[in-house]
């Protein structure tokens, strides 16, 4: 007997219709003599609809409280798929992350998994029940609920599945699979049969929301076979694997963009030893991950540091730099919201140069102006105006003839 688990996203689990449909998928896969686990998310867009509901509150809230508020999205979903298995006749039981013993560390909306102890899990499998999970969620050291960011519930699927040594891993969502671009601005985008890793994970860091990062994180570190693939019918999606596995080295495999991305700025910055350690140093204590960083040449003893974080993060990070720019005796601050991050993402890159010469062509031709560039082995990214991005996107994913 084989054990899989199945991760439904919202759009799957949007109505009670959408339930009734999942549960035929988890009892089609009991039916062939699995033990399945399934992962569900809050239903459609209930977890915006509940920030909406805080937000009429004010701007800024305890975190611990949003947790409070986010984790109630995803019990109703696992409470109400549980109830139509149990009423098509199938055994099944939901549990909370904190049931699952998914524990976390105390770091409120963006909380990392820091064990598992899958006992009640194993037992409830053991009776012969499909358990229902509700994603996106754990407890902190100090018995609080948290969730895992955006997205997490592709985590709580993943890290599952590693811990418990499943077969596989089936992501369920709205869409055939992983597409060369978001399908929602490309309509030629074409759905990828397989996808190494590390081009995974760097498509989902890049914004291609469709994978949480952290769950290819898992995945790859714990060798969790993950696919990707759509409610909505029965084809194969796309498999997430070692790059061993994949047949050809593509030199673009896919593109990505990103727009929730801030751009702060430190003028006149003293050139010398410590200044960037105290800037990020700063930014790290508060939990802040900074994307791409420019240093300007130096002028006068002095420089210009701009750096990216991510939107959300911005009524964080601006009195933290505020602060730090008069420690350090820079002359000002500035930052901006209208901007966006287009990524082309390709494991055949290191061995073909001229990619991001390709790339910076494409958007000259355009007239898309680029404001920050940052490379790795196997990507390229550019920041450009939020109101360009659609046009950058298409452009690219024409040009590499994807
Ligand atoms: P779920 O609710 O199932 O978790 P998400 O909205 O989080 O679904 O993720 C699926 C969405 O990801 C798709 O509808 C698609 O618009 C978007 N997406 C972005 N980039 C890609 C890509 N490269 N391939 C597939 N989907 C993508
Ligand atoms: N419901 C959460 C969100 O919208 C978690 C998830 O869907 O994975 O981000
Ligand atoms: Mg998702």
């Amino acid at each position: 007997m084989g054990l899989v688990v199945q991760k439904f996203g919202g759009s799957s689990v949007a109505t009670i219709e959408k339930i009734k449909n999942v549960a035929g998928r988890v009892m089609s896969e009991r039916d062939q003599g699995n033990q399945v686990v399934v992962v569900v998310s809050a239903m459609g867009d209930l977890t915006d609809d509940l920030i909406s509901l805080a937000n009429q509150i004010g701007k800024s809230h305890p975190e611990r409280e949003m947790d409070m508020l986010l984790t109630t999205g995803e019990q109703q979903s696992a409470a109400l798929l549980t109830m139509t298995l149990v009423n098509m006749g199938c055994p099944a039981v939901s549990l909370t992350g904190w049931q699952c013993g998914i524990m976390t560390d105390p770091v409120h909306t963006k909380a990392r998994i820091a064990g598992i102890k899958p006992d009640r899990i194993k037992k409830e499998l053991e009776q012969g029940k499909v358990v229902v999970v509700a994603g996106f969620q754990g407890i902190s050291p100090d018995g609080d609920l948290t969730t895992l960011g955006r997205g997490g519930s592709d985590t709580t699927a993943v890290a599952l599945a590693a811990v418990l040594k499943a077969d596989v891993c089936d992501i369920y969502t709205d869409v055939d699979g992983v597409f060369t671009a978001d399908p929602r601005v490309v309509k030629e985008a074409s759905k990828l049969d397989m996808i190494s890793y590390d081009e995974m994970l760097e498509l989902a860091s890049l914004g291609a929301g469709v994978l949480q990062p952290r769950a290819v994180e898992f995945a790859m570190h714990y060798d969790v076979t993950v696919q990707v693939r759509s409610s909505f019918n029965l084809e194969p999606g796309t498999l997430v694997v070692e790059v061993g596995k994949m047949e050809s080295d593509r030199v673009v495999s896919g593109v990505a963009h990103d727009l929730n991305v801030a751009k702060v700025a430190l003028f006149d910055v003293p050139d010398k030893p410590g200044i960037a350690h105290a800037i990020f140093m700063a930014l790290a204590e508060v939990n802040i991950n900074v994307d791409m960083i420019v240093q300007a040449a130096m002028r006068d003893g002095r420089n210009d540091i701009a750096f990216t974080i991510s939107k959300d993060d911005l009524p964080q990070a601006l009195p933290v730099v505020e602060r730090v720019c008069r420690e350090i005796g820079a002359s000002g601050t500035a930052y901006g919201e209208d901007l966006a991050k287009v990524s082309i993402v390709g494991a055949g890159m290191m061995s073909n140069p001229g990619v991001a010469a390709a790339m910076f062509e494409t958007l000259a031709q355009e007239g898309i102006n680029i404001h920050m560039i940052s490379t790795s082995e196997i990507k390229v990214s550019c920041i450009v105006h939020a109101h360009e991005i659609e046009r950058a996107v298409r452009a690219i994913h024409s040009r590499f003839n994807l």
